[in-house]
């Protein structure tokens, strides 16, 4: 999209030893999980955030811990830089190759390990996909609760890179309340264990850290993960308003007065007609804005938390309240929801972001944003997680018109400051990847980035995992 070029100038030294690099790595995988030839290297040169492509080097796919320990101590001692990528779902570029880096792929390590339904945790390999921990202990009445709506595709692995979130996490909590504990290879091949089944471990929360790292810290190639029993019940209603801001306050009054429902996810008119189009979930077409909230239990924990709800909705001219009756009607409103962004593109290219406000600037937030999308002639449809504040504006453009695009990036980077002024973050579950990475002097000091980047050193002296991401290039310190 960007002219600049979003990468570390590539190793020279690394470059001329391509084939001697290629032909080491042959040594330590079988023929089936290494690639290297070009044409095969295409479906790994970009993510979701398509923006940006690079071919990568090469591509390992080890089976074990044991391969991914044997790459690692290889490219460590040879200074290659290394990308983690799970499934490639990642929307701010944090999975994007650079043509000096093997991307280590965590594709074939995808088997659940262990099932502990006594203690409530499965413990699974860095590849299984998010749906799979929750569809393999569905039968037993219990669920892994963050939920992106790339589910079916994302990783754990890719999850505990980007501390990834979803519709039900407002109540639930996002990875790093679901997580447990990891095994990890570390840049230099050393396996580490951090936490495990008990629920606290002794001395610093490096599994806190290990949550977000964007593949910076380690390869994380197993995780221990909390299981949830199924609640009795769970129903999502649908309240239409006149207007976002409408719904936007209605949304900070209900989180104000305590009450925590399972899920509230926001979509204003473009989003709704985007979302009903491609789905028919039956989602009002006459109102500005839609919340959709869940609320689970038992049916008088549903009714009590649905009535004190609907007075606050009352107070905000909630136009439309309509009780989901049926399985297969509230299957049909979440696949609305939760297809939004596929749907999107089915009209249009987009850029979607991902800053988080305090509910308090919801309102604002959201009618600033039509300002700044209007400012620059563009489109934009909002569907986001409200309850938690993490907005999605999805910025419509046309990709072929290279004054589009940066009119859309733009934007993009004018809502994001938006975002931090307004006391909120660049990002509230997609990672800073290639996408924000300039934009964190926006969000810290020169101070805060050097702590960071001293922490990230601590692991990786050399920056060679996944060392475009997350920092601006400009003033780092020398490897
Ligand atoms: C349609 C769509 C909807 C989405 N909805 C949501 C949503 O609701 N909530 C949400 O939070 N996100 C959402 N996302 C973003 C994305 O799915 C998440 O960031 C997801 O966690 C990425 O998982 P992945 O397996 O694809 O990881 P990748 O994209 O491959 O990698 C993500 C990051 O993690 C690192 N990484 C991956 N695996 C490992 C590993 N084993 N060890 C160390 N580092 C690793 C990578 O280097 C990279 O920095 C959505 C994306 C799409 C395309």
């Amino acid at each position: 999209m960007s002219d600049a070029i979003p990468f570390l100038a590539p190793r020279a030294d690394v470059l001329a030893r391509r084939d001697r690099i290629v032909a080491d790595l042959a040594d330590l995988l079988p023929p089936e999980c290494l690639v290297h030839e070009a044409r095969e290297l295409v479906p790994f040169e970009t993510d979701a955030f398509v923006s940006y492509r690079r071919l990568p080097l090469a591509v390992a796919l080890p089976r074990t811990t044991a391969e991914v320990a044997a790459v690692m101590r290889y490219c460590h001692r040879y200074g290659i830089p290394v990308v983690p990528r799970g499934a490639g779902t990642s929307l701010s570029g944090g999975a994007i190759p650079q043509e000096d880096a093997v991307v280590l792929g965590l594709s074939k390590m995808n088997s659940i390990l262990e099932i502990d339904l006594p203690n409530r945790v499965a413990v699974v390999q860095a590849g299984v996909t998010n749906l799979n921990i929750s569809e393999s202990v569905s039968a037993d009445g219990f669920f892994y609760a963050p939920d992106p709506s790339s589910q079916l595709a994302c990783t754990i692995g890719g999850n505990i890179g980007m501390n990834s979130g979803g519709a039900h996490c407002l109540k639930y909590g996002v990875t790093t309340n679901n997580l447990l504990g990891v095994r990890m290879v570390l840049v230099d091949g050393t396996v580490i264990e951090l936490g495990g089944k008990a629920l606290d471990a002794a001395g610093y929360d490096l599994l806190g850290l290990v949550c977000g790292h964007e593949g910076q810290l380690g390869i994380v190639t197993e995780a221990t993960v909390r299981l949830i029993a199924k609640p009795e019940g769970a129903r999502p209603v649908l309240f239409g308003f006149e207007s976002s801001e409408e719904a936007g306050a209605c949304v900070a009054d209900v989180i104000a007065a305590g009450i925590i429902p399972v899920a509230i996810e926001f979509m204003d008119k473009p989003a709704i007609e985007i979302c009903e189009a491609f789905a028919h979930a039956g989602y009002p077409l006459d109102v500005g804005a839609l919340l959709i909230v869940e609320v689970e239990g038992s049916e008088a924990e549903m009714d009590a938390t649905l009535k004190d709800v609907v007075e606050i909705a009352r107070r905000h001219g909630v136009k439309t309240v309509r009780e989901c009756q049926s399985a297969t009607e509230a299957a049909l409103i979440w696949k609305g929801r939760k297809s939004a962004f596929g749907a999107t593109g089915r009209i249009a290219d987009y850029i979607c972001m991902d800053g988080t406000v305090p509910l308090s600037q919801l309102s604002h937030v959201l009618k600033k944003t039509t300002e700044i999308v209007d400012h620059y002639g563009l489109r934009v449809a909002n569907v986001f997680h409200a309850g938690d504040g993490n907005m999605h504006p999805l910025i419509l453009f046309n990709a072929n018109d290279p004054e589009d695009a940066a009119r859309a990036e733009a934007a993009g980077n004018d809502i994001l400051k938006l975002c931090v002024d307004a006391g909120g973050c660049l990002t509230g579950e997609h990672g800073v990847g290639i996408e924000k990475r300039d934009l964190m002097r926006h969000q810290y000091s020169e101070a805060d980035l050097a702590q960071q980047m001293a922490v990230r050193a601590a692991f990786d002296p050399g920056w060679l995992l996944n060392p475009s991401k997350v920092f601006p290039l400009e003033g780092r310190p020398a490897a």
